[in-house]
């Protein structure tokens, strides 16, 4: 039985020794393996998962290996863990945890960061300095799930007390996997500035993230959001979650369509979430002079860009990264007043036996997928409130 020395646990939530835990091999190969059950050290607590979204940066990783970081190399046949997006129930707590309760529901952030570098000090935890760095003799602590340390494909997963947000039990399980969605369209325009209330703002890529930046701005308060992509019925689903237009590219000019929307003038904000070569060009030339362009994908080449058009206009170029300072929990707390409906992306749920078939759904688009849940499958057992 589960009772490692200093970590407190509850008879109402008994932890195994060993757990079923998929793993990573070589690119595109993930196994289902027993693994100890991990142990949660100081500032640290033992999330029981019950659900995990997929995300284009999972397929990334399991496919290509970066941006996960394993002990410095790439993640194939390290017995890693991928999977980040995920939420689950507080089942153990770590020596001198009282932050939160054992049986408490909770969404995780993906990075605890060091902790000690400048930009996890100034809340960039995201970008930490000491990323990846949490191993051997250069063990910073660095930790981000299913990226430098193990992730949620898998029944239990420790979590720094500072990536973990409380939720209320109105909120189901596949809903808060998607709040760490929300929290980077957050955190996206947060590093714009934040106070887009009557600014236009464009989104570009109708992803889970743009997606969920266009549902953000609008409970920001932006007027007008205007949706850019290819594929109508992901459009229709922007204009759900609050964009005022929508512009199909295959149809139209994105660039004119969004001056004509805007007056002539051009929008304040772009948020790019599309990863599309010609975006940053088609976003500064969408841009009223002194705008502020977030870039939240990246495209895998280089691309050339209109430096001159960017400078002769005094425009902003914003790269994030993840979901810093703390906007998660703004967009927690946007969700649990119910200003949007994050649900409307989520599209498939699998068993987590099933991960493969679920890995399959994301990737291929089957059936119009958008954000794939798995959630292991338990005996009717402790505190499974959240209908689904
Ligand atoms: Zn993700
Ligand atoms: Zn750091």
């Amino acid at each position: 039985m589960y009772r490692p020395a200093g970590v407190k646990t509850s008879g109402a939530f008994p932890i195994p020794d060993t757990m079923k835990a998929w793993v990573l091999g070589g690119p595109g190969e993930v196994a289902l393996r027993d693994k100890p059950t991990p142990v949660p050290r100081k500032a640290e607590v033992l999330v029981r998962i019950d659900a995990v979204a997929i995300c284009a940066t999972d397929l990334e990783i399991i496919y290509s290996g970066p941006p996960a970081s394993i002990e410095g190399g790439l993640p194939f046949n390290k017995n890693f863990t991928p999977g980040h997006e995920y939420m689950g129930t507080v089942v153990a707590l770590g020596p001198g945890v009282d932050e939160f309760a054992i049986g408490q529901r909770v969404t995780v952030e993906i990075h605890a960061g060091c902790g000690q570098c400048k930009r996890c000090r100034e809340g960039m935890y995201t970008a930490c300095l000491n990323y990846g760095l949490n191993y051997g003799e250069q063990d910073k602590g660095h930790r981000a799930n299913g990226f430098t340390t193990d992730g949620g494909f898998c029944e239990y997963q420790v979590n720094n007390i500072n990536t973990l947000i409380a939720i209320s039990d109105e909120m189901s399980d596949a809903e808060a996997t998607l709040v760490v969605t929300a929290g980077t369209a957050m955190y996206g325009l947060t590093e714009l500035g934040g106070l887009v209330a009557g600014e236009s703002v464009v989104v570009m890529g109708p992803g889970p993230i743009g997606l969920l930046g266009v549902a953000v701005a609008k409970s920001l308060g932006a007027q007008p959001v205007i949706l850019t992509g290819t594929r109508d019925n992901r459009l229709k689903i922007g204009r759900e979650l609050g964009a005022d237009h929508v512009i199909n590219v295959t149809k139209e000019n994105a660039v004119e369509a969004v001056r004509r929307l805007t007056g002539g003038l051009g929008a304040d904000y772009v948020l790019e979430c599309s990863g599309a070569a010609g975006a940053v060009n088609d976003a500064a030339h969408m841009l009223n002079r002194g705008g502020k362009i977030c870039l939240a994908a990246f495209p895998h080449e280089q691309v050339p860009v209109d430096v001159a058009h960017i400078v002769r206009n005094n425009i902003y170029l914003f790269g994030i990264r993840g979901e810093g300072r703390s906007a998660t929990h703004r967009a927690e707390a946007f969700m649990a007043q119910k200003r949007f409906d994050a649900t409307k992306i989520h599209t498939h749920t699998f068993p987590l036996e099933d991960l493969p078939t679920a890995i399959r759904y994301a990737k291929d688009r089957v059936d119009d997928a958008i954000k794939v849940v798995v959630k292991p499958q338990r005996a009717s057992g402790a505190r499974t409130l959240a209908a689904e």
